[in-house]
Order: structure tokens, then C-alpha cells, then sequence
């Protein structure tokens, strides 16, 4: 694995479960994967003495993250074989490219435009009836590197703030909701697919994922099927992904951003799916079939950050433990800050309602006041 966070940590334990043993590369030993793995390798993505060590004693490597530099997976795979390989990671780590091709096969995304100056900035908000938001091409994540802006700005100024030569402007979506799909393809060419989650974010951030949910339509799932299989094709992936999308108020799908991995919005079918995300993900890397990816249950994740944590006590845990049906993820992260995923709860229930409901409580239950 490369990458020692929270979606490693899930990774390796699910394919724990089965017999695998796990090395993790780039963090440290105490790194949420690190904890769970056989072997860490805390070196640079850029040492290859240390890579290849790593490479030398593993049969398949997987990565968790898409900051990692694609020259990293081009040099291991002159070792072993890395999925998914370096075509998806390279477009998802710049959102230029990820935007350009996926308009290139077709497949619709928000207007955008690339952005050089202050000038540009001007130009493109008149094109886009006087408003839009401005990001970074790398590096942006959970809404870091984002700037939503009006042609009434100081364009100028948020040029310069922002620091970078190129950037990404794309027009407002008005969108009725956000949805996100995860899906996998195997060695036989064979895709599954997840049922969609409608997302909740605050702040940038995902606050809250719901699986399966009214809102979102047969239709809607056809046509996020279909668009996760085009991209799984074209990127040529073995292993799993996920599609961010607006749904419009016209009843259509936009691609938002797409991650070359398991996501957050994904974190339920641990409990919802025979298969979860990252057994799906052991599964397509190790040449296994895949699993079933039907849901048992209606299912609500809601995140923990460092936030939803500044109150807790034991006995707070324990009115949470003790409720039924109510899943409790830690990542076994030493210094809980704002905005950083801590942990996350996963509820069951009859339907989707009772589970949001449940999920507000127990984070309540906690100690967080909020929603
Ligand atoms: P991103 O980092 O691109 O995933 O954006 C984080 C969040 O910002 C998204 O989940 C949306 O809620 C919002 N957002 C991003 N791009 C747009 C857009 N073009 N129009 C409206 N909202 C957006």
C-alpha cells in the first residue's frame, strides 16, 4: 500500500481478514495503515533505493491516495504490478487534465475554462453570467485551493493570492444534490458497481453519505453506472474508483472529480455490502472474482472530524457503544485537529431516514452540538 492513511488502514484490515499480509511504503510506523500493517516502509516517494526495497517484498501494490507522483508507479512497476496504473492517477492529480478527458469521450462535466492571468479570470467570469469557482489544477482536495467568485471581485487581487501560473475556472452548478458512485473492475475486464450515496458536505468537506436514497433515481444509477464504466474502460483500471457528480435540476449527471481509489462516500458498505470498497479493491489487485456489491441494508456513514471530538469522554463512547445497529470507524490518529477525519459512524437501519436520524445522534451523543 502506498499512502498510510485512514483508506489504507481499511484496505489492509479488510484484506487481513483473508490472509493477506500487508506493507505499507511513505509513512511512518505509527501512520493509521502502519499500525495495521506487517511491514512499513516510512521512505520518500522519490527514494528509489527505498522503493525498490519495498517492491522487492511485496507480489501487488495498491495506492490509497493520488498525491503520489505517477514517476513513483512507473519505477515499481518495473518490480511488480501496481494497480490501478499510472493512466487514471495521472489524470485525477490534475484537474485540467481529469476535466479535459473526460470531455474528450463524452462525458459532461461543469463549463471550465483554463485560467493564466488575472485577465483570463475576468474573461472567463463574463462567459459564465458573472460567476464561478476558481481552482488550483494540483493539490486540491476537500475544497482546499477553491475560491468561489463574482465578477464584482477584485479579480486582480485573487489572481495573485492564489500564486499558481495555471489554474481551473468552472462555472456555478446550481445542482439539486451531490452524488458519488464507486466502482471496480477486475482482471476479466468485468465492472461492478456500488449503489450510489447522496453526499452532505459542510464546509468542502463530506459530512454525511446515504446509500441506498430516494432522491436519487434509476435513472440517475443507469447513468452513473454507465459514465463509471466508460472511465474504468478508457483509464484501463484494475482495482476501484469513485465518480463524484452534481445532479441537476434537469434530472442529469455532471462529473465533479474523480478519485483513482476507495472514498469516503464508500466507507458504508463496509456493514451495507457483502463486498465492501476496499475488499473490492483486494479482490481486483490480487486477480480475485469479485464480490457482491448489492446492499444488505439501508445505510448512513457520517464523518467524525476533529471537530465533532473537542467533547468526548469515556462515558460519551460508551452511550454510542451501546447502541445497536451503530458502527464505530477510529483511524488511530494521535492529535484530532479541525477538519481532520478522525473516525466515522456507520448506521443501519430499516430505511435511510431512521439511519441519518441515528447517525445525528450518536455524533450527538458524543458531544457535538451541531447537526
Ligand atoms: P471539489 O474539491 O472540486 O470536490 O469541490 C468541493 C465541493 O465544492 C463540491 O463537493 C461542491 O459542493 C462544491 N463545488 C465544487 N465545484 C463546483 C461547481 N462547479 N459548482 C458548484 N459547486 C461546486
Amino acid at each position: 500500500m502506498l499512502g498510510g492513511g485512514q483508506l489504507g488502514r481499511m484496505f489492509g484490515m479488510a484484506a487481513r481478514r483473508c490472509g493477506y499480509r500487508i506493507a505499507v511504503y511513505g509513512d511512518p510506523a505509527d501512520s493509521p495503515c502502519g499500525q495495521i500493517s506487517d511491514l512499513s516502509f516510512p521512505g520518500a516517494f522519490t527514494d528509489h533505493e527505498a522503493l525498490a526495497r519495498f517492491a522487492q517484498s511485496v507480489s501487488v501494490v495498491t495506492y490509497e491516495q493520488e498525491n503520489i507522483p505517477v514517476s513513483t508507479v512507473e519505477f515499481l512497476q518495473n518490480f511488480v504490478p501496481v494497480f490501478p496504473g499510472p493512466q487514471l492517477l495521472k489524470a485525477s492529480q490534475n484537474r485540467l487534465l481529469e476535466k479535459t478527458s473526460l470531455r474528450n469521450i463524452g462525458i459532461p462535466t461543469a463549463d471550465f475554462l483554463r485560467i493564466t492571468s488575472a485577465e483570463d479570470l475576468i474573461q472567463g467570469l463574463a462567459a459564465f453570467g458573472g460567476a464561478g469557482i476558481l481552482k488550483t489544477v494540483t493539490m486540491g482536495y476537500d475544497g482546499k485551493g477553491q475560491a468561489k467568485i463574482k465578477e464584482t471581485d477584485d479579480c486582480h487581487a485573487i489572481w495573485k493570492d492564489f500564486g499558481v501560473s495555471e489554474a481551473i475556472l468552472e462555472r456555478l452548478v446550481d445542482f439539486q444534490f451531490e452524488l458519488s458512485i464507486v466502482a471496480s473492475r477486475f482482471s476479466d475486464d468485468s465492472c461492478h458497481f456500488f449503489t450510489p450515496a447522496l453526499n452532505h458536505h459542510v464546509n468542502h468537506i463530506l459530512d454525511v453519505s446515504i446509500s441506498p436514497c430516494p432522491e436519487i433515481s434509476a435513472r440517475h444509477t443507469k447513468e452513473a453506472n454507465l459514465i463509471a464504466r466508460e472511465i474504468l474502460e478508457h483509464f484501463d483500471v484494475r482495482g476501484v474508483l469513485c465518480v463524484e457528480f452534481f445532479a441537476t435540476r434537469d434530472g442529469h449527471l455532471l462529473v465533479n472529480e474523480i478519485a483513482p481509489r476507495p472514498h469516503n462516500s464508500g466507507h458504508l458498505t463496509i456493514e451495507a455490502c457483502h463486498s465492501s470498497q476496499f475488499e473490492q479493491q483486494f479482490r481486483a489487485v490480487c486477480g480475485l472474482p469479485s464480490g457482491d456489491v448489492t446492499p444488505r441494508s439501508p445505510a448512513v456513514m457520517i464523518n467524525l472530524l476533529g471537530e465533532h471530538l473537542l467533547n468526548v469522554t469515556p462515558e460519551r463512547w460508551s452511550s454510542v457503544f451501546a447502541m445497536t445497529d451503530v458502527y464505530v470507524h477510529m483511524y488511530g490518529k494521535a492529535e484530532a485537529r479541525i477538519g481532520r477525519k478522525m473516525g466515522h459512524i456507520t448506521v443501519l437501519a430499516g430505511d435511510c431516514q431512521t439511519a441519518e436520524q441515528r447517525a445525528r445522534e450518536a455524533r450527538r451523543r458524543l458531544g457535538f452540538s451541531g447537526p
